[in-house]
This record gives C-alpha cells, sequence and structure tokens, in this order.
C-alpha cells in the first residue's frame, strides 16, 4: 500500500508540474501578445426596441493567435485577470473602441466590459477620462459594463472610480444581470444607468413564465427608476417580439448581428434595423 501511494503522489505531482508548465507558458505568450497587440475588438449592435436603429455596440475582445487562430475571450480573460494582466489589456481595449467609435455617429454608443480587477484599481476612473481626451472621443458616446460581483465587496476605490466615471457622463451598465448575487440596493449604491438582462433570462422566457415575469418586472423598474433596460441573447423573431411586448428598451443578440469586426459593420444610418 506504501509503495502505491508513493506512485500515486509521484504521478500526481507530475500532473501538477505539467499543468504549471502549461500555465506558465500561456502567461508568457500573453505577455507577448500584448506586446504585439495580437488582440483584436468585435462589435455587436445594440437595437433601440422602439426607434428600430442601432443605439450603440458591445465591444468584444479576441485574441488572434499566431498558430491558434482566433481565440474566444472566456478562455483567456480569466487567466488575465488572476496575473493582473487584464489591467494593460483593458487599457488597450478602451483606448482602440474609443478610437473606432470617433468613426461612427454620434448617435452610437460604444460599451466596453470592464473587470472587477481593473475597477479596483486606483485611479482608473481618472484614466479613463485621460483615454477620453487623447482620443477625442466624447464622454456620452462610452459606456462601461461592469457585473453584480465587482460591487459586491465594499471597495471604496470602486465607489470612487464609478463616481469619477459616471459624473463625467459616462454610462454605466449592470452585465449579466440576475445571475450574480443580485441586489436591487446595487441599484440605490451605485450609479447604474443601464440592465443587462442576462440572456438565460430569455432563452428560458417562450416556456417558463417566471422568466418572461421577470423581464417584465425589470422592465417596469427601469422606467420606474429611469434605467435603460436591454434583453441580451435574442436569437429568434419570437424572442424579439416578446421583448419588445414586455417593454424591454434595447435588444442585443445573434438574431440581430453576430459580433464582428470592424470593418464589416453596418453603416449606422438610423434606418430601422428591427
Ligand atoms: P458578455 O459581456 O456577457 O458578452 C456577451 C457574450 O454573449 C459574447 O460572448 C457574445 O458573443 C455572446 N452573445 C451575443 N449574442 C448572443 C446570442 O444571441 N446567443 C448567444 N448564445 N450568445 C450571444 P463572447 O464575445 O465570447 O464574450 C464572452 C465574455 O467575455 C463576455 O460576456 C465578457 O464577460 C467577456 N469579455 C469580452 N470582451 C471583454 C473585454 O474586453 N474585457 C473584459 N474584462 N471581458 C470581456
Ligand atoms: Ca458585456
Ligand atoms: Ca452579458
Ligand atoms: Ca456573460
Amino acid at each position: 500500500a506504501k509503495t502505491e501511494g508513493r506512485g500515486i503522489v509521484s504521478v500526481f505531482d507530475a500532473s501538477m508540474s505539467e499543468a504549471f508548465e502549461a500555465r506558465r507558458q500561456i502567461e508568457a505568450e500573453l505577455q507577448v501578445a500584448l506586446a504585439d497587440e495580437q488582440f483584436e475588438l468585435h462589435y455587436q449592435t445594440l437595437v433601440d426596441t422602439r426607434a428600430g436603429h442601432v443605439a450603440g455596440v458591445e465591444a468584444l475582445v479576441r485574441w488572434r493567435h499566431p498558430e491558434r487562430g482566433l481565440i474566444p475571450p472566456l478562455s483567456f480573460i480569466p487567466i488575465m485577470e488572476e496575473t493582473g494582466l487584464i489591467v494593460p489589456l483593458g487599457r488597450w481595449v478602451l483606448e482602440r473602441a474609443c478610437r473606432d467609435a470617433l468613426a461612427w455617429p454620434d448617435h452610437v454608443v460604444v460599451a466596453v466590459n470592464v473587470s472587477s480587477i481593473q475597477l479596483r484599481q486606483r485611479g482608473f476612473g481618472a484614466d479613463m477620462l485621460a483615454v477620453l481626451a487623447q482620443t477625442g472621443l466624447a464622454a456620452s458616446r462610452l459606456e462601461i459594463e461592469i457585473t453584480e460581483t465587482s460591487l459586491l465587496e465594499e471597495s471604496e476605490v470602486t465607489q470612487e472610480n464609478l463616481a469619477v466615471i459616471h459624473r463625467a457622463g459616462i454610462r454605466i451598465a449592470l452585465d449579466d444581470f440576475g445571475t450574480g448575487y443580485s441586489s436591487l440596493s446595487y441599484l440605490r449604491r451605485f450609479p447604474i444607468d443601464k440592465i443587462k438582462i442576462d440572456r438565460s433570462f430569455m432563452s428560458e422566457a417562450e416556456t417558463s413564465a417566471d422568466a418572461r415575469a421577470i423581464i417584465r418586472a425589470v422592465a417596469g423598474l427601469g422606467v420606474s427608476l429611469g434605467i435603460t433596460t436591454v434583453v441580451e441573447g435574442i436569437e429568434t423573431a419570437q424572442q424579439l417580439a416578446l421583448a419588445r411586448a414586455e417593454g424591454v428598451v434595447q435588444v442585443q443578440g445573434y438574431l440581430l448581428s453576430r459580433p464582428q469586426p470592424n470593418t464589416s459593420l453596418p453603416e449606422f444610418d438610423t434606418s430601422k434595423q428591427i
């Protein structure tokens, strides 16, 4: 039993150091990727349910790996958050998005996802304003998307960054609403301008009266509080009709458009998309 035990331990050690090695390698690759600017932004439209035109786009990062091709964000963002590399990546995303937005009409707002790690960096709010000043994009054209989990720990720095950002006129959206530790008190304690109802609600709305009731209730809450509501993950015409019927202000999803490179975006005229 003793030798067996040792055997198991050594196998475990080997796989541990292999995992460690793989991890160290991907970290090194991510450093290179940042230096070489191997990242790119794809944009997905948000469409106004009443006017029917594109109100804005969400910037979604991808890694154009020299050998492995296009890598989706969920494969590398968590590692970048653990290693702190999300801070320089986030900065790059912000600057790229602002520069791209300069070429679009004034009514198109660009939304950038911001990690809780970035929000907890002292001076993050001031850095955002510096990027606006550098690029010349108006604050009213920029929106940040944060998740409920970023607000969970009562961080004084987060509070202050959000206050600076909001005071400047940059909008703040609460992403994936309803999946985390949703608390209505967040809507009072933080300067939230937009709620993005998580796509899991829409995927169940046709079969679940409860999911549909939640979408309706959040849309109503938005009206009362002056908060814009969005439903993500609209994939079918029925889902689009449902979102409109429940009074949701904006919609986003594959039915309207897939995330795509800046070069293949629509002309953004105010003609109706839906
Ligand atoms: P998210 O912020 O919730 O972004 C929406 C995700 O849903 C995107 O996945 C988008 O492609 C996908 N999606 C949009 N419409 C539909 C639909 O109709 N059906 C389905 N099934 N999916 C849809 P993506 O691009 O893979 O991004 C995944 C996540 O990675 C994002 O979720 C966000 O949390 C994170 N992420 C992306 N870009 C950034 C970034 O620049 N910074 C940070 N910190 N996180 C980012
Ligand atoms: Ca988002
Ligand atoms: Ca989301
Ligand atoms: Ca998500």
